[in-house]
């Protein structure tokens, strides 16, 4: 009877996690989704609970009470900016725990486990472990823990699939003689070397595509993992989470133009590779007045959000600007970049927080055709997806990236702090161009002075 239990519970698990990801593909519905999930995973532990009431469940209660204190702090206070690192935890947390129950379950099985189910054990531990090292790695680039250059030396390929080599090799010899237990540490060992050396040598802006990639890792090693152990929910949650992070990574790789390959062995970033321009060039500076009186003759504007609106949770000033514009007839589109942020739909989830409509977002496709015949474009805190280079320099770690064309709009407003690079390490040479306001400071500063300065206009 438990087992029937366990087992409907499992289904009905595994139906609000396809639900789940039903919902969050719109924003609509993302609240709901969460909800799905959250039910979900509430309803896998305590069918799982159930499932080994028999036995002595302690360590099982201990792991939830331990992991719930951990965790919730972490879900409830983690700043939006930083969902990008804390996912990268989440990964190595959850890639850490499959490649430890398969190390469990080889010496729990051996000296009777057969062939088929060690190799299976073999790459879902591979995977987990290599995944683990990987999101530490990630996680501490996103942070600022460590640099975010490349750490790119002369013999890297050599080193990381010499590595990878070994892992994949003592795993053959494992499953050859699978009484010899000392060959799973030189598995493990050298799984999270690799992990290490292929994350280490990839710059942080690449890392939201990192993440997605390694989260179809951690995904794959858990449904590997529930063909071991015969559960069949770890089997659907697993391949739900390997497919979601591959198709994530997908989207975001096209989104830059870039291939996996590109990402993972190209090290784009490093200082060599910078792009970074040493001729003194003078931008234009100017005030939110200086604006303001420019948008007071302004028919059609375009907001271009990026990381910095995130930052500065400028969002709300920003529909308040629009909303005044938009009262005094001036047609306002968002123009929004699907990697703006730090993750897909970054800014839709910002704007929809500030209650823009879902109507007034455009796509780049869409927007993209209509920046030249736009009296102002805002660019509020957004810089690598703006940067023209990606256009026209062959030679920069952007080119090749489809970018917001702002610069063929009649004005171009930048507000940003600095005249400092986006998180490419870029120079954007928009900023120099005679059409470019440059306004200086925190956005939802700079905003809020312009949009009382607007107010205080007559139009
Ligand atoms: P960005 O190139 O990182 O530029 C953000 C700009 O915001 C910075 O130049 C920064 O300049 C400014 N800023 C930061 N804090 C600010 C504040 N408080 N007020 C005003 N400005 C502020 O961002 P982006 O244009 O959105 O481009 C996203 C980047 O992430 C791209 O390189 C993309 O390839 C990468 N990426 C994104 C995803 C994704 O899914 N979204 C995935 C993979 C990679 P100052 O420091 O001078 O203020």
């Amino acid at each position: 009877m438990t087992d029937v239990t366990v087992e409907a519970l499992y289904v009905v698990s595994a139906v609000l996690f396809v639900l789940s990801l039903k919902f969050m593909a719109e924003v609509r519905t993302s609240r709901l989704g969460n909800l799905s999930g959250v039910a979900g995973m509430a309803l896998a532990i305590g069918a799982t609970l159930l499932a080994y009431q028999s036995q002595n469940t302690s360590l099982l209660i201990g792991a939830v009470v331990v992991g719930t204190v951990v965790g919730s702090p972490i879900g409830l206070k983690v700043a939006m900016t930083a969902v990008p690192q804390r996912t990268a935890m989440s990964h190595a947390f959850g890639s850490l725990a499959v490649a430890l129950v398969g190390a469990a379950e080889y010496y729990r099985e051996t000296p009777s486990i057969d062939p088929v189910t060690l190799s299976v054990l073999c790459g879902e531990m591979v995977l987990g472990f290599l995944t683990f090292t990987g999101s530490c790695i990630a996680f501490a680039k996103l942070q600022g823990l460590i640099s975010g250059r490349p750490i790119l030396y002369r013999g890297r390929m050599v080193a990381s699939f010499g590595t990878l080599g070994v892992a994949i090799a003592s795993a053959a010899y494992l499953v050859a003689n699978p009484g010899q237990g000392l060959v799973l540490l030189v598995v493990a060992g050298a799984a999270l070397v690799f992990g290490f050396l292929l994350v280490i040598a990839i710059g942080g802006a690449d890392m939201p595509t990192v993440i997605a990639i390694l989260n179809s890792f951690a995904g794959i090693s858990a449904a590997a993992l529930g063909f071991v152990l015969d559960n069949r929910l770890l089997i659907v949650a697993g391949s739900l989470d390997g497919s979601s992070g591959l198709i994530l990574g997908i989207i975001m790789s096209k989104a830059m133009n870039r291939s996996f390959s590109n990402i993972l062995f190209g090290g784009v970033g490093a200082l060599r590779a910078s792009g970074a321009t040493t001729e003194a060039r003078v931008a234009q500076t100017y005030t939110p007045d200086d604006v303001a009186i420019v948008l007071r003759d302004a028919r059609s504007v375009i907001i271009a959000p990026g990381y910095g609106m995130a930052v500065a949770q400028a969002q709300h000033v920003v529909k308040e600007l629009a909303d005044v514009l938009q009262s005094r007839g001036v047609d306002v589109k968002y123009a929004i970049h699907p990697v703006a942020g730090r993750m897909p739909g970054h800014m839709n989830v910002l704007l929809a927080e500030a209650q823009v409509p879902y109507e007034q977002l455009w796509e780049m496709d869409k927007v993209n055709p209509l920046f030249p015949e736009t009296d102002v474009t805002i660019v509020v805190g957004a810089n690598d997806v703006t940067n023209p280079a990606a256009r026209t320099k062959t030679d920069s770690p952007l080119y090749g990236m489809p970018i917001l064309n702002v610069d063929k709009s009649k004005t171009v407003v930048f507000v940003k702090r600095s005249m400092g690079p986006g998180f490419s390490g870029v120079d954007n040479d928009l900023f120099y161009l005679p059409n470019t306001m440059m306004v200086l400071g925190d956005a939802k500063k700079v905003l809020t002075d312009l949009l009382a300065s607007v107010r205080s206009m007559k139009s």
